[in-house]
């Protein structure tokens, strides 16, 4: 959504593909919903943003997740790193606060990918109805500060694991 890379999408639909046993079609991109835009927050109401992206769906069995730059938020949280709507079948992940610059840190490409990916698995994770994991070395372990995203390894732990295996 809006000006993303196309390479860093393009490889995370082939990482993610896999994981879940799902093809992963990249759909055209789409413009930020502008009636998602909060000017007072200067932030995007992610709930908006998964309505629009349900729109985007083919049919329902369809799951569909949108990247973008911007940062998020939902009124009850300064901001969220993603969002996922079960229901719907949709999630968002935004790069906004992925990026070492919103740190006022000098930009590391290294670090992007990673957390971009944990950040994604997480939330579709979601959509096949896994809950959150306390495991903190579980990919689908909840993390809402980068140090946890950081730290956390890039593999489901067995117990997630498990249970994926029944869910998708
Ligand atoms: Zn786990």
């Amino acid at each position: 959504m809006g000006e993303v890379d196309f390479m860093m999408v393009n490889k995370l639909a082939s990482d993610m593909g896999p994981v879940f046993n799902r093809s992963i079609d990249i759909l055209k991109g789409m413009k930020m919903p502008q009636e998602a835009h909060n000017v007072i927050r200067n932030q995007y109401y992610a709930t908006v943003i998964l309505s629009k992206l349900e729109r985007a769906k083919a049919n329902n069995r369809e799951q569909v997740i949108g990247i973008c730059e911007e940062d998020l938020y939902l009124p009850e949280e300064n901001y969220v790193l993603g969002h996922a709507d079960i229901l719907a079948g949709t999630a968002v992940v935004s790069l906004f606060q992925i990026r070492q610059e919103f740190y006022g840190l000098p930009e590391d490409d290294s670090k992007i990918y990673p957390r971009l990916y944990k950040e994604a698995i997480h939330q579709v994770a979601h959509l096949f109805n896994l809950s959150e994991c306390r495991n903190p070395r579980c990919i689908n372990y909840f993390s809402q500060v980068m140090l946890d995203i950081d730290s956390k390894g890039e593999k489901f732990c067995d117990i997630c694991r498990r249970k994926l295996t029944t869910l998708v």
